[in-house]
């Protein structure tokens, strides 16, 4: 292994020169001469790291070298450990102290500082600063209002144990070190760049300002901004500032322009706002999507309504289209102006005012359609109710059909509408038993069974009879009430077990008994005892809303 010297330079204060020690130990003549003069104290060797002094010292083999005194202070050069390249790196630095670029710098800064009026005690290269451990001589020194701060100029790369020995240094006497980079380049790869940056947590860089009049510095400063698409990034952003404009972290003890963590920290939480609004707007806009997607189905509906007004073709297909829609879909359809007043006129009654025959396939669908929210009890405009309307209308016919289908639709059935009935293309029992079916709609709350009403009408008419003590919706004169139970026992067997319950619990069996003197009625009661035929109850439900006291 070559011999590798530790200090490779001094610096000798009595004639200002720099000694390279491989040069001057070259040869082995120059090599002792100056250690001759050493001893004779004709030179003053002091280390260029530490500026503490050194002497010249010889090894095994006569090797001479630069050495710290035994008892010399902290230096990175003799306790540092350093390897061969942080050593040379030192060196380099030491070297560019001597360029002229370093020299214009420090007198540049030191000369501008003094101008200040809130800087006193300026320093270039003069100035000591010790503690138990160290001493160092920055650049520049000076006082700022109740602050001290050094400038350290940096030609050339630095290795990060120099760059941390320094901050920590000046941190530990409660100085402010402000960097001027002159060469650095943020986006630099190279790993003194890299070092210099994830030490310094606020990520300041600073330039002398040359152009600036008075002492400015040019700040590079990493700035975290949101993109459109809310994603936090950083950019470098460069701005020249006065010394007014810097801060000072007492802790770190770190001059800054820009906090960049603060206001990464700021940004993070407009992130998560502008997150929350983002997401706020696609829902808004998922609604509107819904919506306009619900309104085209609509649209598209109506218009087949339109269509089929005067054909039947489409109900089939348009039926589906409407039970195949959610329930948001319907709330629109239902919404549709289509089924809203038209010049007051509820359309419902526009419907049946005009409607003739070859439309009466839309009112049966209108009717039919239970997923249509329509009020068949809105008065029209004339203040009319829909049975007067459809009753008024002289093209239509099955009107009794439209009249139940009103009814299982919800209408209440009114007592001004009973006169309307006589308009029914039936005959006079007929539209009698209408009259009474209609009017016993009122009690009925579950409209379902409002076809079990209509296809029960002789067995209503019979419980009916007994229930007003007149036979109602049969062609009996009013005393042949043997005749009449003779027919009931006859032809509605099968609810036999209702009739006699309603004629009993009215008074008509005793009625019956007394007048049965050809004793027909009871002969018939006694073969159907006899028989014992099979009871139909499917009116069961019925007859709750209807007689309620003959379930009791
Ligand atoms: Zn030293």
């Amino acid at each position: 292994m070559a011999f590798e010297r530790t200090i490779k330079q001094a610096f000798d204060k009595l004639t200002g020169e720099i000694l390279n020690a491989d040069e001057v130990f070259h040869k082995a003549k120059d090599a002792f001469l100056l250690r001759k003069d050493f001893h004779k104290d004709d030179v003053e060797l002091y280390c260029l790291e530490c500026e503490q002094k050194l002497n010249v010292s010889t090894s095994k083999n006569d090797r001479l070298h630069f050495k710290h005194n035994q008892n010399s202070n902290f230096c990175l050069l003799k306790d540092g450990k350093l390897s061969p390249g942080e050593k040379e790196e030192i060196y380099k630095i030491h070297k560019s102290k001597e360029s002229d670029r370093h020299k214009y710098l420090k007198n540049k800064i030191g000369e501008k500082l003094s101008q200040l009026d809130d800087i006193s005690s300026v320093q270039i290269d003069d100035k000591f600063i010790l503690d138990e451990k160290e001493r160092r001589k920055p650049d520049v020194h000076c006082k700022y209002l109740d602050k001290e701060i050094v400038f350290e100029i940096q030609l050339s790369e630095l290795s990060l144990r120099y760059i941390i020995s320094r901050h920590e240094f000046y941190q530990r006497n409660g100085i402010y070190l402000i960097w001027i980079l002159d060469n650095f380049n943020v986006d630099g790869r190279k790993q003194t760049e890299r070092d210099i940056k994830y030490l310094t947590e606020y990520q300041n860089f600073f330039k002398f300002d040359e152009k600036a009049e008075q002492f400015r510095l040019i700040c590079k400063y990493k700035y975290p901004y949101l993109t459109e698409k809310n994603k936090l990034l950083n950019k470098w952003e460069t701005k020249s500032i006065a010394l007014s404009q810097l801060k000072f972290d007492k802790v770190t003890k770190q001059p800054y322009f820009f906090d960049f963590s603060n206001k990464t920290k700021k940004k993070k939480q407009e992130q998560i706002q502008k997150k929350w609004e983002l997401e706020e707007q696609e829902k808004l806009a998922k609604k509107e999507r819904k919506k306009k997607r619900a309104i085209e189905k609509s649209n598209s509906i109506i218009n087949s309504l339109r269509e089929s007004w005067s054909t039947n073709f489409y109900y089939g297909r348009i039926k589906r289209e409407i039970e195949n829609l959610s329930d948001y879909e319907l709330s629109i359809l239902n919404d549709n102006k289509a089924f809203k007043p038209k010049n007051e006129q509820p359309k419902i009654h526009h419907w049946f005012k005009i409607a003739k025959n070859k439309n009466v396939h839309f009112l049966f669908f209108i009717l039919d359609c239970e997923q249509l929210k329509i009020d068949f009890n809105v008065k029209s405009a004339n203040d009319e109710t829909i049975i007067q309307t459809l009753m008024e209308n002289k093209n239509l016919i099955k009107k009794d059909y439209l009249i139940k289908q009103i009814l299982k639709n919800g209408y209440h059935f009114q007592e001004k509408d009973i006169v309307y009935l006589n308009n029914l293309y039936l005959k006079p029992k007929q539209i009698k038993i209408n009259k009474i079916l209609c009017q016993l709609s009122t009690k009925i709350s579950d409209k379902s069974l409002i076809d079990d009403l209509f296809d029960h009408s002789s067995l209503i008419c019979i419980i009916e009879s007994a229930k007003r003590n007149k036979i109602v919706g049969f062609d009996y004169k009013e005393n042949e009430w043997i005749a009449f139970a003779n027919n009931a026992i006859h032809s509605y067997r099968q609810y036999w077990e209702y009739i006699e319950l309603a004629f009993k619990h009215y008074g008509i069996w005793d009625k019956l008994i007394k007048s049965d003197t050809n004793r027909t009625f009871r002969k018939k009661l006694r073969e159907y005892y006899d028989n014992n035929p099979k009871q139909n109850f499917d009116c069961d439900k019925l007859f709750k809303f209807l007689y309620p006291a003959l379930c009791e």
